[in-house]
């Protein structure tokens, strides 16, 4: 899994398609993310004693990592590369975009 939460991506496929948004949650076991705003149920929800009131409630729910592109600031979507640093503490692995090598 390449994306982190906090991540601006670009939404490919799907009924969201076009929209850019910010990941709030990553799941790498199941290869996906959840993008705010994105991909949205709609979830009746009947009154409880502990909510008070009942009506419908969004739920973003995760859509597969292949399905986002990552947002360069100055390129747009991209995809993303690596490049190692070396520091006192060891190897760094940092993020890169692939068109104009800046870091993410
Ligand atoms: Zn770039």
């Amino acid at each position: 899994m390449k994306l982190k939460k906090g991540d601006r991506v670009r939404v490919r496929s799907g009924k969201d398609r076009g929209k850019t948004a910010e990941i709030m949650r990553v799941i790498p076991s199941e290869n996906k993310v959840i993008v705010d705003g994105v991909n949205v149920a709609k979830r009746h929800q009947r009154a409880t004693r502990a909510t008070m009131q009942g009506g419908i409630i969004d739920k973003d729910m995760p859509i597969h990592a292949s399905a986002v592109a990552i947002v360069c600031p100055t390129d747009g979507p991209t995809r993303i590369g690596y490049r190692f640093e070396d520091t006192a503490s060891g190897r760094l692995k940092v993020r890169i975009c692939k068109k104009c090598g800046g870091d993410l």
